[in-house]
Protein backbone atom coordinates (compact mmCIF):
# COMPACT_ATOMS: atom_id res chain seq x y z
CA UNK A 1 0.00 0.00 0.00
CA UNK A 2 1.20 3.27 -0.73
CA UNK A 3 2.79 5.84 2.35
CA UNK A 4 0.37 8.24 3.54
CA UNK A 5 1.48 11.75 2.14
CA UNK A 6 1.78 14.47 4.66
CA UNK A 7 1.87 18.72 4.16
CA UNK A 8 2.61 20.61 6.47
CA UNK A 9 0.35 24.05 6.98
CA UNK A 10 1.93 27.49 8.39
CA UNK A 11 -1.53 27.84 10.01
CA UNK A 12 -3.21 31.31 9.23
CA UNK A 13 -5.72 33.60 11.12
CA UNK A 14 -9.70 33.27 9.67
CA UNK A 15 -9.09 36.91 8.58
CA UNK A 16 -5.79 36.99 7.05
CA UNK A 17 -5.16 38.18 3.72
CA UNK A 18 -4.17 35.52 0.96
CA UNK A 19 0.03 35.83 0.93
CA UNK A 20 1.47 37.46 -2.65
CA UNK A 21 2.44 33.98 -3.32
CA UNK A 22 -0.95 32.57 -2.66
CA UNK A 23 -2.07 29.92 -0.13
CA UNK A 24 -0.12 27.57 -2.01
CA UNK A 25 3.00 28.86 -0.31
CA UNK A 26 1.73 27.93 3.08
CA UNK A 27 1.26 24.14 1.96
CA UNK A 28 4.41 22.19 2.16
CA UNK A 29 5.13 18.69 1.17
CA UNK A 30 6.95 16.56 4.05
CA UNK A 31 9.08 14.15 2.88
CA UNK A 32 8.07 10.22 4.25
CA UNK A 33 10.85 10.66 7.12
CA UNK A 34 10.84 14.22 7.95
CA UNK A 35 9.27 15.22 11.22
CA UNK A 36 6.98 18.10 11.66
CA UNK A 37 5.19 17.98 14.84
CA UNK A 38 7.23 18.83 18.34
CA UNK A 39 6.74 16.79 21.32
CA UNK A 40 5.45 20.04 23.00
CA UNK A 41 2.58 19.83 20.65
CA UNK A 42 -0.81 19.88 22.57
CA UNK A 43 -2.16 17.76 19.99
CA UNK A 44 1.06 15.36 21.09
CA UNK A 45 0.68 15.82 24.66
CA UNK A 46 -2.93 16.22 25.25
CA UNK A 47 -4.92 15.37 22.27
CA UNK A 48 -5.99 19.11 22.38
CA UNK A 49 -7.38 19.96 19.06
CA UNK A 50 -9.52 19.03 16.15
CA UNK A 51 -9.19 17.01 12.93
CA UNK A 52 -11.67 15.98 9.34
CA UNK A 53 -11.48 13.29 7.46
CA UNK A 54 -12.65 13.18 3.93
CA UNK A 55 -13.43 10.79 1.44
CA UNK A 56 -11.80 11.10 -1.86
CA UNK A 57 -13.23 9.18 -5.22
CA UNK A 58 -12.06 9.72 -8.38
CA UNK A 59 -9.78 12.36 -7.26
CA UNK A 60 -12.78 14.65 -5.80
CA UNK A 61 -12.72 15.13 -2.11
CA UNK A 62 -16.17 14.64 -1.09
CA UNK A 63 -18.77 16.64 1.21
CA UNK A 64 -15.58 19.25 1.40
CA UNK A 65 -18.57 21.79 3.01
CA UNK A 66 -19.63 19.94 5.41
CA UNK A 67 -16.56 19.13 6.61
CA UNK A 68 -15.13 22.33 6.57
CA UNK A 69 -18.56 23.38 8.64
CA UNK A 70 -18.14 20.74 10.90
CA UNK A 71 -14.17 22.04 11.20
CA UNK A 72 -14.79 25.73 11.93
CA UNK A 73 -18.09 24.10 14.56
CA UNK A 74 -15.30 21.64 15.90
CA UNK A 75 -12.39 24.30 16.59
CA UNK A 76 -15.34 26.77 17.91
CA UNK A 77 -16.17 24.28 20.60
CA UNK A 78 -12.99 23.83 21.50
CA UNK A 79 -12.06 27.58 22.08
CA UNK A 80 -9.45 27.48 19.48
CA UNK A 81 -8.48 30.28 16.78
CA UNK A 82 -11.07 29.79 13.71
CA UNK A 83 -9.93 28.29 10.50
CA UNK A 84 -9.00 29.68 7.55
CA UNK A 85 -11.40 27.92 5.19
CA UNK A 86 -10.29 29.63 2.20
CA UNK A 87 -6.08 28.43 2.89
CA UNK A 88 -7.61 25.04 4.33
CA UNK A 89 -9.41 24.34 1.18
CA UNK A 90 -6.34 25.31 -0.96
CA UNK A 91 -4.32 22.81 1.06
CA UNK A 92 -6.84 19.74 0.45
CA UNK A 93 -6.89 20.58 -2.82
CA UNK A 94 -3.13 19.88 -3.24
CA UNK A 95 -2.96 16.73 -0.55
CA UNK A 96 -6.31 15.49 -3.01
CA UNK A 97 -4.09 16.03 -5.96
CA UNK A 98 -1.36 13.91 -4.97
CA UNK A 99 -3.42 10.58 -4.38
CA UNK A 100 -4.19 8.72 -7.29
CA UNK A 101 -7.04 9.17 -9.21
CA UNK A 102 -8.14 5.07 -9.75
CA UNK A 103 -8.18 4.51 -6.00
CA UNK A 104 -10.07 5.47 -3.38
CA UNK A 105 -8.78 7.51 -0.93
CA UNK A 106 -8.70 9.53 1.97
CA UNK A 107 -7.21 12.84 3.18
CA UNK A 108 -7.01 14.02 7.09
CA UNK A 109 -7.07 17.95 8.36
CA UNK A 110 -5.06 17.96 11.92
CA UNK A 111 -5.60 21.68 13.28
CA UNK A 112 -4.07 21.36 16.97
CA UNK A 113 -3.75 24.43 19.71
CA UNK A 114 -0.03 24.45 18.70
CA UNK A 115 3.10 24.31 20.99
CA UNK A 116 2.24 24.62 24.37
CA UNK A 117 3.04 28.44 25.81
CA UNK A 118 3.26 29.44 22.31
CA UNK A 119 -0.51 30.63 21.28
CA UNK A 120 -0.36 29.62 17.73
CA UNK A 121 -1.93 26.68 16.26
CA UNK A 122 -0.16 24.04 14.05
CA UNK A 123 -1.77 22.03 11.28
CA UNK A 124 -1.21 19.28 9.00
CA UNK A 125 -2.94 17.07 6.16
CA UNK A 126 -2.40 13.16 5.45
CA UNK A 127 -3.60 11.94 2.18
CA UNK A 128 -3.91 8.07 2.24
CA UNK A 129 -5.03 5.46 -0.77
CA UNK A 130 -7.88 3.62 0.88
CA UNK A 131 -6.91 -0.21 1.52
CA UNK A 132 -8.98 -2.05 -1.36
CA UNK A 133 -10.98 -3.70 0.77
CA UNK A 134 -14.43 -2.58 1.24
CA UNK A 135 -16.06 -6.06 1.83
CA UNK A 136 -18.07 -3.89 4.56
CA UNK A 137 -20.60 -2.83 2.10
CA UNK A 138 -21.37 -5.82 1.01
CA UNK A 139 -20.29 -8.12 3.75
CA UNK A 140 -21.44 -6.05 7.04
CA UNK A 141 -20.89 -5.94 10.67
CA UNK A 142 -21.97 -7.44 13.58
CA UNK A 143 -22.44 -4.62 16.32
CA UNK A 144 -22.58 -4.96 19.79
CA UNK A 145 -24.12 -1.80 21.76
CA UNK A 146 -22.06 -0.62 24.81
CA UNK A 147 -22.81 2.19 27.37
CA UNK A 148 -21.66 5.55 26.67
CA UNK A 149 -21.94 6.58 30.18
CA UNK A 150 -23.62 9.73 30.07
CA UNK A 151 -27.29 10.52 29.40
CA UNK A 152 -28.63 11.71 26.19
CA UNK A 153 -28.97 15.38 27.42
CA UNK A 154 -25.15 15.54 28.14
CA UNK A 155 -25.48 18.85 25.73
CA UNK A 156 -27.55 20.97 27.85
CA UNK A 157 -25.30 19.71 31.14
CA UNK A 158 -21.96 19.32 30.41
CA UNK A 159 -21.12 21.18 27.48
CA UNK A 160 -17.86 21.56 28.72
CA UNK A 161 -16.92 17.75 27.84
CA UNK A 162 -17.43 18.76 24.25
CA UNK A 163 -20.28 16.92 22.90
CA UNK A 164 -20.37 17.45 18.74
CA UNK A 165 -16.95 18.52 18.39
CA UNK A 166 -14.47 16.07 16.16
CA UNK A 167 -11.34 16.40 18.84
CA UNK A 168 -8.66 14.50 18.68
CA UNK A 169 -8.97 12.58 21.88
CA UNK A 170 -9.47 9.54 20.19
CA UNK A 171 -8.11 6.89 22.65
CA UNK A 172 -11.98 5.96 23.93
CA UNK A 173 -12.83 5.41 20.38
CA UNK A 174 -10.22 3.27 19.82
CA UNK A 175 -10.64 1.42 23.10
CA UNK A 176 -14.32 0.68 22.47
CA UNK A 177 -13.31 -1.21 19.10
CA UNK A 178 -10.83 -2.82 20.92
CA UNK A 179 -14.00 -4.09 23.45
CA UNK A 180 -16.50 -4.54 20.30
CA UNK A 181 -13.59 -7.07 19.05
CA UNK A 182 -13.41 -9.02 22.47
CA UNK A 183 -16.64 -9.68 22.34
CA UNK A 184 -16.58 -11.52 19.20
CA UNK A 185 -17.84 -8.32 17.33
CA UNK A 186 -16.82 -6.06 14.10
CA UNK A 187 -17.80 -2.79 15.59
CA UNK A 188 -19.52 -1.30 18.24
CA UNK A 189 -23.02 1.39 18.98
CA UNK A 190 -22.73 3.58 21.49
CA UNK A 191 -25.89 4.15 23.97
CA UNK A 192 -26.45 6.56 26.04
CA UNK A 193 -26.89 5.58 29.62
CA UNK A 194 -30.74 6.23 29.42
CA UNK A 195 -30.85 4.17 26.62
CA UNK A 196 -30.71 5.44 23.32
CA UNK A 197 -29.14 4.84 20.23
CA UNK A 198 -25.93 7.37 19.73
CA UNK A 199 -23.56 6.63 17.45
CA UNK A 200 -20.04 4.38 16.50
CA UNK A 201 -16.63 5.51 17.31
CA UNK A 202 -16.28 6.54 13.89
CA UNK A 203 -19.41 6.30 12.07
CA UNK A 204 -23.15 7.39 12.13
CA UNK A 205 -26.07 5.25 12.93
CA UNK A 206 -29.04 4.84 10.17
CA UNK A 207 -32.20 2.79 10.15
CA UNK A 208 -34.85 2.16 7.64
CA UNK A 209 -38.05 1.59 9.02
CA UNK A 210 -40.48 1.28 6.22
CA UNK A 211 -40.37 4.01 4.02
CA UNK A 212 -38.44 6.20 6.15
CA UNK A 213 -34.70 6.69 6.91
CA UNK A 214 -34.08 7.74 10.56
CA UNK A 215 -31.06 8.71 11.96
CA UNK A 216 -30.35 9.64 16.16
CA UNK A 217 -30.31 13.16 16.35
CA UNK A 218 -27.07 15.28 16.49
CA UNK A 219 -27.91 17.25 19.76
CA UNK A 220 -27.47 14.43 21.59
CA UNK A 221 -23.76 14.58 22.24
CA UNK A 222 -22.68 12.71 18.73
CA UNK A 223 -21.08 14.27 15.85
CA UNK A 224 -23.03 15.35 13.06
CA UNK A 225 -22.35 13.32 9.80
CA UNK A 226 -21.23 14.30 6.92
CA UNK A 227 -21.84 10.83 5.12
CA UNK A 228 -25.47 10.58 7.37
CA UNK A 229 -26.14 14.47 5.31
CA UNK A 230 -25.47 13.20 2.06
CA UNK A 231 -27.24 9.68 2.34
CA UNK A 232 -30.56 11.58 3.53
CA UNK A 233 -29.75 13.65 0.48
CA UNK A 234 -30.41 10.80 -1.49
CA UNK A 235 -32.66 9.14 0.05
CA UNK A 236 -35.34 12.12 -0.18
CA UNK A 237 -34.26 12.46 -3.89
CA UNK A 238 -35.13 8.71 -3.77
CA UNK A 239 -38.88 9.37 -2.36
CA UNK A 240 -38.07 8.52 1.29
CA UNK A 241 -39.47 10.28 4.06
CA UNK A 242 -36.53 11.30 6.55
CA UNK A 243 -36.00 11.93 10.27
CA UNK A 244 -33.40 12.62 12.88
CA UNK A 245 -35.39 12.12 16.70
CA UNK A 246 -34.40 10.14 19.52
CA UNK A 247 -34.08 5.98 18.82
CA UNK A 248 -34.42 3.26 21.61
CA UNK A 249 -32.07 -0.39 21.40
CA UNK A 250 -35.59 -1.71 20.51
CA UNK A 251 -36.24 0.11 17.07
CA UNK A 252 -32.36 -0.92 16.32
CA UNK A 253 -33.59 -4.45 16.19
CA UNK A 254 -36.72 -4.57 14.36
CA UNK A 255 -35.95 -1.85 11.62
CA UNK A 256 -35.59 -3.18 8.39
CA UNK A 257 -32.17 -2.27 8.09
CA UNK A 258 -29.56 -0.33 9.58
CA UNK A 259 -25.93 0.90 8.19
CA UNK A 260 -23.02 2.37 10.22
CA UNK A 261 -22.42 5.47 7.80
CA UNK A 262 -18.61 7.30 7.69
CA UNK A 263 -16.53 9.07 4.99
CA UNK A 264 -14.38 6.50 3.64
CA UNK A 265 -15.75 3.01 4.35
CA UNK A 266 -19.30 4.34 3.58
CA UNK A 267 -22.45 2.74 4.45
CA UNK A 268 -21.96 -1.18 6.25
CA UNK A 269 -24.98 -2.95 6.64
CA UNK A 270 -25.45 -4.21 10.23
CA UNK A 271 -26.37 -8.09 10.14
CA UNK A 272 -26.01 -8.40 13.84
CA UNK A 273 -27.01 -6.76 17.20
CA UNK A 274 -25.89 -7.91 20.16
CA UNK A 275 -25.99 -11.41 18.91
CA UNK A 276 -29.56 -11.06 17.31
CA UNK A 277 -29.52 -11.03 13.70
CA UNK A 278 -31.42 -8.02 11.89
CA UNK A 279 -32.82 -7.66 8.91
CA UNK A 280 -30.15 -6.71 5.82
CA UNK A 281 -31.66 -4.71 3.35
CA UNK A 282 -28.74 -5.36 0.75
CA UNK A 283 -30.77 -3.48 -2.26
CA UNK A 284 -30.57 -0.97 -0.53
CA UNK A 285 -27.25 -0.60 0.62
CA UNK A 286 -25.98 -1.57 -2.76
CA UNK A 287 -27.93 1.53 -3.71
CA UNK A 288 -26.71 3.91 -0.96
CA UNK A 289 -23.22 2.88 -2.02
CA UNK A 290 -23.65 3.50 -5.44
CA UNK A 291 -24.87 6.56 -4.31
CA UNK A 292 -22.34 7.61 -2.44
CA UNK A 293 -19.73 6.32 -4.52
CA UNK A 294 -21.10 8.71 -7.77
CA UNK A 295 -21.10 11.92 -5.64
CA UNK A 296 -18.21 14.37 -7.00
CA UNK A 297 -18.18 17.02 -4.60
N1 LIG B 1 -19.31 9.81 14.54
C1 LIG B 1 -18.01 9.74 14.90
C2 LIG B 1 -17.67 9.63 16.36
C3 LIG B 1 -17.00 9.77 13.93
O1 LIG B 1 -15.71 9.72 14.31
C4 LIG B 1 -17.36 9.86 12.57
C5 LIG B 1 -16.33 9.90 11.52
O2 LIG B 1 -15.17 9.69 11.74
C6 LIG B 1 -18.71 9.89 12.23
C7 LIG B 1 -19.67 9.89 13.23
C8 LIG B 1 -19.14 9.93 10.77
O3 LIG B 1 -18.81 11.17 10.21
P1 LIG B 1 -18.57 11.33 8.64
O4 LIG B 1 -19.73 10.73 7.95
O5 LIG B 1 -18.50 12.79 8.46
O6 LIG B 1 -17.29 10.62 8.32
Amino acid sequence: MPEPIVFALEVAAADAPEPAGGWEATVRRVGPDEPIVLGTDLAATRGDGVFETLGVLDGYPQAVDAHFWRLANSAELLELPAPNLEQWRVAMKIAGAALPTDRQGGIKLVLSRGIEGANRPTGWLIATVADDDFSNRTEGWKVVTLDRGYRHDLSEHAPWLLPGAKTLSYAVNMATLREAARRGADNAIYVSSDGYVMEAPQSSVLLRRGNTLVTPKTDIGILPGTTQLSAFALAQQWGFDTEDRLVTVDELRDSDGVWLLSSVKLASPITEVDGHPIAVDREFSDRLNAGLLARRE
